[in-house]
């Protein structure tokens, strides 16, 4: 089948014919893979990692081609979100219900199955599973609990952004945080995730949304998402700004959807006593965290939370936010900027790294 294969840090995606697959075995399902939109971890993780090679692609959706023994929750033909951590539901971080902290569910990060494995191979040679899923290939195999069946007929080019950037963005606001109704909240970096906390934060009746980002058209974007008032940080003081719309006060909730320590330290300064400032982007993985003021956030009884994947059960959350989108309260349509084969993937690459647009989609079969 015909795949994208990162090879080497740095360099652009190969597009290849002849990637192998097997299963599914028992407990797994073999998804045709129809869209998968493209998320800065993926960049990241062609940036500075090196298992190599790997197939990338976290935030799509298929349909389900064949299940293995034991499957229950899906059949032939079934329209199917796919998400990079699927609780287990048995250990100990589900039965607290820290369902992205799943034991079973942090194979993700090795790339792989949770039982070391991967689906793919390439000249008789193992080809790593990208972030628990492999979406920039005609077909994957996944854990049954890692697929999400959705409506027959659902337009799977829109709703596949739920799979990672409005799962981690709305789930932010809305699990992580617990925004409540009259809070505000500042969104700092407006790409597929940060304009998903936007709309948690719209979703969550916040009162005052600032949402901030150097680019134009990603400001305007946010306006028309649900933000109450933009900065643009490469000619405002964000700090300044920020205080002068709260009263002097600072934001109830503070959000860094960029993964940048700088953020995530000015998220602590102008979040307001009492306050949360909330890592939802990834940051660099030797970035460290610079506060000035250890005392302040001691006496300020400031929060800083983490939050993976918006912190969600993707089980009960992705039907969930499908079915904010068919109430019209997520706006999908206005968050897909471009289209691209899985042949011009690189293509879509390049719009991330350059800012062009929000969010780029791979339409991974040609008819
Ligand atoms: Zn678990
Ligand atoms: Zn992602």
């Amino acid at each position: 089948m015909k795949a994208a294969l990162h090879e080497e840090i740095g360099k652009p995606l190969s597009v290849v014919n002849d990637v192998d697959l097997v299963g599914p075995k028992e407990g797994q399902v073999l998804i045709k893979t129809e869209y998968c939109g493209i998320c800065h971890s993926d960049v990241s993780v062609m940036d500075s990692l090196d298992l190599t090679p790997m197939i990338l692609g976290h935030e799509a959706a298929g349909i389900v081609e064949e299940i293995g023994d034991g499957v229950t929750s899906v059949n032939k033909g079934d329209y199917v979100l796919m998400t990079p951590i699927g609780p287990c539901g048995n250990c100990e971080m589900c039965i607290l219900n820290r369902y992205t902290l799943c034991e079973r569910g942090q194979s993700f990060v090795f790339g792989t199955l949770p039982d070391g494995s991967t689906p793919f191979s390439w000249n008789e040679s193992p080809v790593y599973q990208g972030l628990g899923v492999g979406g920039f290939a005609e077909y994957t195999v996944l854990e049954e609990r890692n697929v999400v069946r959705v409506e027959k007929g659902i337009p799977l080019e829109t709703v596949c952004l739920i799979g990672c950037g409005v799962q981690t963005g709305v789930g932010s606001v809305l699990n992580t945080a617990k925004v409540t109704a009259g809070s505000t909240v500042l969104v700092m970096g407006l790409g597929g995730v940060g304009l998903s906390v936007v709309q948690g934060a719209r979703i969550a009746k916040a009162e005052k949304i600032i949402a901030s980002d150097p680019v134009k058209e990603r400001r305007s974007k946010a306006l028309k998402l649900g933000a109450t008032n933009v900065i643009d940080p490469d000619n405002d003081d964000l700090i300044n700004a920020v205080m002068e719309l709260t009263l002097g006060k600072g934001v109830d909730y503070a959000f860094d959807a960029v993964g940048n320590s700088e953020l995530i330290a000015l998220g602590l300064t102008v979040s307001k006593t009492g306050g949360s400032t909330v890592i939802v982007g990834a940051p660099p993985p030797d970035e460290e965290l610079k506060f000035p003021s250890s005392l302040h956030l001691m006496m300020s009884e400031k929060r800083l939370l983490g939050s993976l994947l918006g912190s969600c059960n993707a089980q009960k959350d992705i039907p969930l936010l499908v079915e904010y989108w068919q109430r019209d309260l997520l706006d999908l349509n206005n968050m897909i900027s471009q289209t691209y084969s899985l042949d011009n993937i690189n293509s879509g690459i390049d719009d991330l790294r350059n800012s062009i647009g929000i969010r780029s989609v791979i339409k991974i079969h040609e008819t």
